[in-house]
């Protein structure tokens, strides 16, 4: 790998700066879900284990560069504490005296916590100042936040050129994860697109093509693609003014030996709305006043010989309304077919970006899958090929 994990620097008795996405849901002062706690605790404890003092570095929320109490890292802390077994300390400002006090008093075996670096104007905009004045506060820089990877803000990416760095246990199991899937995949490779619409995921098909060689579309953005080819979807979402972008993606498709699956037949109804009457048709069927809400029986059996015949899996976005049943069963039946396969040793399954995550544990698979990335944005943007500047600033 080209860059330097935990056990690659010298950690002993060193103040780390590590970056953490701690940016959890809470309600009323309540840590609703804390998965995103959980998963930094390999990476601060692999610190302490090697002697070194982990001071924390993240945002929360979107306070815009204001001091913004509401957004305080503050009431982390004891969340933080129970998730590592140790004391967590906490400095009013990721700057300056408050930090370097903070700093200067943590004993070993203590983490510090440091207050949201979004509260700084500088953060967002990488300002090499802000940058300088954070790496001025450790002596090794540790990146485990690959959800913000896709931004060059002054804590992802500015600290990174003016310190050593290595990537933390959950960025390395990321990156890892995702070099498998698209860097250097074992093939064949298939990639499952599905969602809404065609246009928000235009640089993401426009890659794929070109890397793997199956590529599965569905949800409303495969209704496009029908419509590409003539097909009447009735009351369908589907963006008709893509309708030559998705032709242009096909023939890019051909062009690079790339095997498209739309879904051969649907189902259809007059409703959005759970247990709605509905009926499954041929893909060039849908009536008049009906919509398209999910791939039918005869899809999905294509899509498990495709998966059957792949060694390695992509998946963003669910293939159908995952959300209503029975309208999340192409989904279902897909996913469950992929874990199945990655739980006999027989495909490598990487998936992630947003609503992609809730559907694949709607479906009871996400446990096989090899690896689920909860990293919205920056999973996205590395699946267009796109180069993620706190990954990129972590190169040696
Ligand atoms: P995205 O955020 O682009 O991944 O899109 C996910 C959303 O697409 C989910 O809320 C699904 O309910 C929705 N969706 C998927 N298939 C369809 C469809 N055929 N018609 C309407 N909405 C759909």
């Amino acid at each position: 790998m080209a860059w330097k994990t935990l056990d690659e620097v010298d950690l002993a008795g060193k103040v780390a700066l590590v970056r953490v996405d701690i940016n959890v849901p809470v309600e009323n002062g309540v840590v609703t879900d804390a998965t995103r706690i959980l998963k930094i605790v390999p990476t601060v404890k692999d610190i302490l284990a090697k002697g070194g003092k982990p001071v924390l570095l993240a945002h929360f929320g979107r306070p815009k560069g204001q001091v913004v109490p509401e957004m305080s890292l503050r009431p982390l802390v004891p969340e933080l504490a129970q998730a590592l077994g140790v004391e967590v300390k906490f400095a009013e400002d990721c700057i300056g005296g408050p930090a370097k006090t903070a700093v200067a008093a943590l004993e070993a075996g203590q983490v510090l916590l440091l207050e949201n670096t979004r509260f700084h104007a500088g953060e967002e905009k990488n300002d090499p100042e802000l940058s300088a004045a954070m790496a001025a506060l450790g002596e090794v820089y540790v990146n485990d936040a690959f959800s913000a990877a896709h931004r060059a803000h002054s804590s992802t990416e500015g600290v990174a050129h003016i310190l050593p760095a290595a990537a933390g246990r959950l960025m390395e199991a990321e990156l890892k994860a995702l070099e498998a899937a698209l860097g250097k995949p074992v093939r064949p490779v298939c990639a499952v697109v599905g969602g809404a619409k065609v246009s928000t995921k235009l640089d993401l098909l426009g890659n794929l093509v070109t890397k793997v060689d199956h590529l599965v579309i569905g949800g409303g953005m495969a209704n496009t693609f029908l419509v590409a080819q003539g097909v009447d979807v009735g009351k369908s979402l589907a963006e008709r003014d893509m309708a030559e972008t998705a032709r242009e993606i096909l023939e890019k498709a051909k062009a690079a030996g790339c095997a498209i699956h739309l879904p051969v037949d649907v189902v259809v109804a007059r409703e959005f709305k759970a247990n709605a009457e509905n009926e499954t048709v041929a893909n060039d069927a849908c009536p008049e006043d009906a919509m398209i809400l999910d791939a039918g029986p005869k899809s999905v059996e294509e899509i498990a010989g495709v998966f059957e015949a792949s060694k390695t899996l992509i998946w963003n976005g669910p293939l159908g309304a995952f959300e209503i049943a029975p309208f999340d069963a192409a989904t279902n039946a897909a996913a469950q077919k992929a874990a199945e396969l990655t739980k006999d040793g027989k495909l490598t399954s990487v998936a992630g970006g947003g609503d992609t995550v809730a559907a694949l544990n709607k479906a009871g698979a996400a446990e096989d899958f090899s690896y689920i990335s909860t990293a919205g944005g920056a999973f996205l943007e590395w699946m267009e090929g796109k180069e993620l500047p706190g990954v990129a600033a972590l190169m040696k």
